[in-house]
């Protein structure tokens, strides 16, 4: 039986297993990277898909009071004048005079460079947008900026989705795509990086209800963590104090999670009452009101809005899921993903290469293949193979073995208890979709236990 030992899922152990076996690379890898963006390789962006599946099931397929939208990331530059985002959307930057290393000046503890200790500028205010030109010629009328946040697509389609939706308060407009920011510090790892994703939903509510949405939605996004498995120690709620509150916002709290640098936000909530559409509304020359059919009257709605993160989610649940135990002489690395998360719901593993067996393993490779990610090992030990699934959160572990050919059973060994349970191959797939959903492996009157 395996010894639980207390692990601390360090940053480095992070990095090494997402490098090691392909969850994250750095950008440009051949190229000695590119400071602060990532590649996601072929497990992360299954992790990273079903983060973003997860979220989309929650927040728009499983109501009926929310719908999606896929925005562009180039958008009329007035968009950024109305959301403020031109004249505000800046860190305060300062310099050193020796090394020239730039900071934050928010993030610094000290008057001095944290490099080499030199003397610092004073701070200057620096936009975080990313610009660019649009078309072949390149002036002030042609620049373009890429979006430093989804929220901006969805308040200038509010009339769009109105008009052809026939939703009617509260509903809201859910959105995942990516985000760029020109971060002065940038590091720990996905944590912060100048290019990201973000999953945003705006919840449009009658101004006066605002306060109890504001707390359903805080309530609802902490669930969604937990449901996930994400434990309730590595998270809390940190209410934004006045003077770190946003120009636009009412209130606003972070879910913060525990990561390895320390507690820091995993999503922001706010209250951002009618600033948006009434921006919008004043730069565009179009009424962003709504007509409130029951009462007859004409109002701007106000906007509660839960803003996670992809990149920051998907280091949280790997940190989360990250575990070691003492197994025998070895430690085991496993990764107690849930099963909704995890890249291969199940891998197939013939215990030897011999013809007979590979032809039964295929064949059952093949047809699970038709509903979920499954994966396919068949180099070295058998015990080997569970380590290297176990170390990428593979659920269940599929054993085809020589009394496969007899009986037509397969064994079936669960991640996290080790147990394993023998069936036939005919009924592997229902088993496993009942597995997959969360029963016990215990649960199985018609089969025994190994232990
Ligand atoms: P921070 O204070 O950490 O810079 P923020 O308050 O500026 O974050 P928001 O503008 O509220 O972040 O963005 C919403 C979410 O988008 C964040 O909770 C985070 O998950 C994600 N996010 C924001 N900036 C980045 C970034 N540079 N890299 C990765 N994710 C980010």
């Amino acid at each position: 039986m395996a010894q639980k030992i207390p692990t601390e899922a360090t940053m480095e152990k992070i990095v090494s297993l997402c490098r090691r076996r392909g969850f994250i690379f750095p950008s440009s890898d051949i190229y000695g990277g590119l400071s602060s963006c990532w590649d996601y390789g072929p497990l992360g962006v299954e992790l990273k898909n079903n983060i973003k599946q997860a979220w989309w099931r929650a927040v728009v397929q499983q109501r009926g009071d929310m719908v999606g939208l896929d925005t562009s990331i180039l958008m009329h530059p007035q968009v950024w004048t109305a959301s403020g985002h031109l004249e505000g959307f800046s860190d305060p930057l300062v310099e050193c005079k020796s090394c020239h290393l730039r900071w934050r000046s928010t993030d610094l503890e000290a008057d001095n460079c944290p490099a080499c200790g030199g003397e610092l500028t004073e701070p200057r205010q620096f936009n975080l947008m990313f610009r660019t030109s649009m078309g072949p010629v390149e002036d002030e009328a042609s620049t373009v900026y890429l979006r430093p946040e989804t929220a901006q697509g969805i308040f200038v389609n509010f009339q769009n989705v109105l008009d052809t939706t026939r939703k009617k308060l509260p509903f809201g407009i859910a959105q995942i795509g990516k985000s760029f920011r020109n971060e002065i510090t940038t590091g720990n790892f996905i944590f912060r990086s100048r290019e990201f994703e973000q999953m945003e939903i705006e919840y449009f509510v009658k101004p006066g209800t605002d306060e109890h949405w504001f707390n359903y939605w805080l309530d609802e996004r902490l669930n969604w963590y937990l449901e996930l498995g994400i434990k309730r120690q590595h998270l809390r709620r940190r209410q934004h104090t006045k003077g770190e509150l946003a120009h636009y916002a009412r209130s606003c709290y972070d879910i913060e999670y525990r990561f390895p640098m320390g507690w820091s936000e995993l999503e922001g909530i706010a209250n951002r009452g009618d600033f948006d559409l009434r921006q919008h509304a004043k730069f565009s020359g179009k009424s962003l009101e709504y007509f409130d059919d029951e009462t007859k009257e004409h109002y701007v709605p106000y906007i509660i809005e839960p803003s996670a993160g992809a990149d920051r989610s998907t280091l949280a649940f790997l940190v989360d899921a990250y575990d070691e135990e003492q197994d025998k002489d070895e430690v085991r690395v496993v990764l107690r993903l849930h099963p909704a998360l995890a890249p291969f719901k199940a891998a197939v593993l013939p215990l030897s290469r011999r013809p007979a067996l590979v032809e039964v393993a295929q064949q059952i490779y093949a047809d699970l293949r038709q509903c979920w990610m499954v994966g396919y090992d068949d180099a070295q030990s058998i015990g080997r193979r569970y380590r290297r699934q176990d170390e990428i959160g593979t659920p269940f572990c599929i054993t085809v073995d020589f009394q496969s050919l007899e009986d037509n059973q397969v064994t079936i060994r669960e991640r996290d208890s080790m147990n394993q349970i023998r069936v036939p191959i005919s009924e592997l797939k229902t088993i496993l979709a009942a597995k997959l959903s969360g029963e016990d492996l215990a649960t199985q009157p018609l089969w025994t236990t190994k232990g």
